[in-house]
């Protein structure tokens, strides 16, 4: 958490009612904490300090350290970061935003000896799922129903977000590390309308729009069928079917895993319209 992301949230929800999920991990900047607790203080209106990876430290002081400069007014200290997600949630109001700081995509909550799975988007998605049976439970055009609606549109707004940041880093890392990235033109639309949302959640073409700007990203057209094509000898199977991931080829016998034999011929297309550049074959397991 920065000073800065909040006084951007303030700036784009003004007079909003802020609420925090947060904590700081152990054995590192000690002093940092009472700080991070005062710029929680200054912006939220209600802050849910609990645990983020307290490492060897114990936890209950590294809290102590944070809630310093911590109104008590707006203080719920709650140490299993679940049941902080959870009530966090639970209390949030039409129009509320609620920012959950700390992990993004991390798995893991870090006890030091132990290691245990955590994921904010895991448990904060579940909650989303507990209010949307709530909501299919309450009236049509009911007032009640419009306020769980409103509260659902912030979730998902945070989740967005934390979705963008992990592109931006993934983003940085492919154009830090390769020259040239190929991939598919993948007809998202026509895709989501095959098979629902789950498929992409558009996430991947905003994720192409992000790489485009950093990368030398070279598009390979959508009908060219890379998973049907051997990229031993250049038969092209009639039917692949979704569900198939290996497979060998009639022709020439070439056994194929299903991605890896698609990446191969991206890159192939795509090194080739690259004229007169040096392209190098790099894999990625
Ligand atoms: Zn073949």
């Amino acid at each position: 958490m920065s000073n800065m992301m909040n006084q951007n949230l303030n700036q784009q929800f003004k007079n909003k009612n802020i609420s925090i999920v947060f904590g700081c991990g152990g054995n590192r900047d000690e002093i940092k904490r009472p700080k991070m607790g005062q710029i929680a203080n200054q912006f939220c209106n209600k802050i849910y300090l609990t645990d983020d990876n307290p490492r060897n430290e114990n936890p209950k002081k590294i809290r102590s350290h944070i809630k310093r400069k911590i109104n008590q007014s707006k203080l719920y200290e709650i140490a299993s970061r679940g049941k902080a997600i959870k009530e966090a949630i639970n209390n949030l109001h039409t129009g509320e935003i609620l920012l959950v700081a700390g992990k993004g995509h991390e798995n893991i909550q870090d006890y030091g000896t132990s290691k245990k799975f955590f994921s904010d988007r895991k448990c904060i998605l579940n909650q989303i799922k507990k209010k949307n049976k709530n909501l299919s439970k309450k009236q049509k055009g009911s007032n009640s129903r419009r306020k769980a609606k409103l509260q659902l549109a912030k979730l998902h707004i945070k989740i967005a977000n934390q979705r963008k940041d992990y592109f931006h880093k993934l983003a940085n890392f492919l154009a830090k590390n390769y020259d040239n990235i190929f991939i598919e033109d993948l007809n998202i639309k026509a895709m989501q309308m095959m098979w629902g949302r789950k498929i992409s959640d558009l996430a991947f073409s905003e994720f192409v729009n992000i790489l485009e700007y950093k990368a030398n990203v070279t598009k390979i057209d959508r009908f060219y069928p890379s998973s049907k094509t051997c990229s031993n000898c250049g038969y092209v199977l009639k039917e692949l079917n979704l569900k198939i991931r290996e497979w060998s080829c009639p022709s020439c016998n070439a056994k194929h895993q299903r991605d890896v034999n698609a990446s191969i011929n991206i890159h192939r297309v795509g090194a080739s319209t690259l004229a007169g550049e040096v392209v190098r074959a790099t894999f990625v397991a």
